[in-house]
């Protein structure tokens, strides 16, 4: 008998969709009889392979009947397809950091803050020498613009509260 793959490292309870899947395949049978029904189901017995709408969730990893009517689902509900897209999100963007971590390199030198500083001292050695003087004096002129205009808008802010 085919063997069905099972990716899933952790266990996991079966989602919404797979239990109904699991309840329609065991009615009206006794509360054993269904138990032990329902661990073969897991372990694909009883599934209609040529019923294109019988699925493995790709979440919770119970099988589960398509309801959709494209037949186009991944998950037997919706609570497994909003934790398969926060997992594949968060992969996504551990992917991307290991492919890039170049972006990284842009917080060499904290110059946003009042006193800037250099992230490390590697970093300190290996770009001062191409950044000494503008970046810093860069840093300050932005940072004393945006405090001018912060202080114009309050400024002006207040005025108009007094209009009133
Ligand atoms: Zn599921």
């Amino acid at each position: 008998m085919e063997q069905p793959k099972n990716n899933f490292q952790t266990y996991k309870y079966p989602g919404k969709g797979a239990v109904e899947f699991a309840k329609e395949l065991v009615d009206g049978m006794s509360r054993e009889e269904a138990a032990s029904i329902i661990k073969k189901i897991n372990e694909g017995a009883y599934i209609d392979r040529s019923d294109r709408r019988v699925k493995r969730c790709s979440h919770c990893g119970y099988f589960y009947r398509d309801k959709t009517k494209p037949n186009n689902s991944r998950t037997c509900c919706k609570e497994c397809k909003i934790d398969l897209d926060t997992f594949n999100r968060k992969k996504k963007k551990a992917d991307q950091e290991l492919l890039n971590p170049t972006k990284k390199a842009e917080l060499r030198y904290v110059w946003w803050l009042e006193y800037p500083y250099w992230v490390n001292e590697k970093e300190m050695l290996k770009w001062s020498w191409k950044y000494e003087a503008p970046y810093p004096t860069d840093a300050i002129a932005i940072m004393t613009a945006k405090k001018q205009e912060k202080e114009d808008l309050g400024g002006s802010r207040k005025k108009s509260t007094e209009n009133y």
